[in-house]
């Protein structure tokens, strides 16, 4: 009996192996006809100064509406893309498509907010800062609109692969955040030698801080880091006004996260750009008063 229990087990184990395998190939072959049938799209999140509300910045959050399976996350398609190479055109397609829409809000005769895009490790190594940055060029995006997104292992990783990424990166004078900061393994030495302009609290610390001091004390200790080093910190995934609150008591006032919006498409971006210069539209709600 135990060995036909374990036969079946294994049997249906093989199965949704060959299941995710088909998956996969499946997402694969997709994924590679899916730049030509114009299937990605770009979000954007707006980064918020607390507590006034003040739109300060967007981050470019990469989205696949698949014909069939609907909207793809990208922390299912990115792995996947960064395997096969298929993140070197997929990230062209990115910057060039966050350049492609901030200088359709200069057009318009918006005053747009510097967008953060994110960038995979593969594709630095694959290519040049130039070739990173050819997209303002030709779309005529003034540098301190755009900031690349490097998560920290990402970042370590990197500088061992492409030795001349490090002085490209300060040559460039492109703005650089370290992303999910606190959960890879740089040393502080190493990142005294990295260009870098702020750090991106990851929102695991960040969710944690209402019941683990641990947590408080970990975002304490970056915020008092970011500033020994003059760096700007960013929170990210802060979804609620306690967060927020906190936060802002270590001396961190850009936030991001559902408390103030989750990422959205074009037009309600292009909306908050059009209301944010006469507008602290972030603004934590008047307390409602009783009858
Ligand atoms: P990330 O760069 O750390 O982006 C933040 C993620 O947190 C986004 O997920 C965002 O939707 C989510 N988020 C924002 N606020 C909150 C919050 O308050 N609570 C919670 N629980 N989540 C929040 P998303 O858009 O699914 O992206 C996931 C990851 O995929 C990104 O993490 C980034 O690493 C990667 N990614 C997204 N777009 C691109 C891209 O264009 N290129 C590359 N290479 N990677 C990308
Ligand atoms: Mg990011
Ligand atoms: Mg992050
Ligand atoms: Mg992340």
């Amino acid at each position: 009996v135990a060995r036909r229990d374990g036969g079946a087990r294994t049997q249906r184990f093989k199965l949704s192996i060959l299941e995710d395998v088909r998956t996969r190939v499946e997402l694969e072959a997709d994924l590679r006809l899916a730049i030509e049938r114009n299937e990605f799209l770009l979000y954007f999140q707006p980064k918020v100064e607390w507590p006034s509300g003040r739109l300060v910045g967007f981050e470019a959050l990469l989205r696949w509406r698949h014909p069939v399976k609907g909207m793809i996350s990208p922390d299912l398609f990115i792995p996947l893309a960064e395997a096969n190479g298929m993140i070197v055109p997929l990230g062209r397609w990115v910057m060039r498509e966050a350049c492609s829409t901030v200088a359709a809000w200069l057009r318009q005769g918006l005053s747009p907010v510097p967008v953060s895009v994110n960038v995979s490790p593969v594709q630095l190594v694959e290519d040049d800062i130039d070739e990173l940055l050819r997209p303002l060029a030709d779309f005529a995006v003034p540098l301190d609109l755009i900031e690349i997104e490097l998560t920290e292992s990402a970042m370590m990783d990197v500088i061992q692969q492409n030795r001349g990424l490090i002085a490209a990166l300060k040559a460039s004078n492109l703005r650089i955040a370290i992303d999910d900061f606190g959960t890879g393994h740089s040393s502080l030495g190493s990142l005294r030698r990295l260009p870098i302009d702020i750090f991106k609290i990851d929102r695991s610390f960040v969710q944690d801080t209402g019941h683990s001091n641990e947590a408080r004390e970990i975002v304490t200790m970056i915020v008092a880091m970011a500033r020994a080093l003059a760096l700007d910190v960013v929170v990210e995934g802060v979804e609620t006004q306690e967060q927020a609150d906190f936060l802002l008591a270590q001396g961190a006032e850009i936030m991001q996260g559902y408390l103030f919006s989750p990422p959205a498409g074009l037009e309600t971006a292009t909306g908050w750009l059009q209301r944010h210069q006469n507008d602290d539209i972030f603004a934590a709600p008047l307390p409602t008063r009783g009858p």
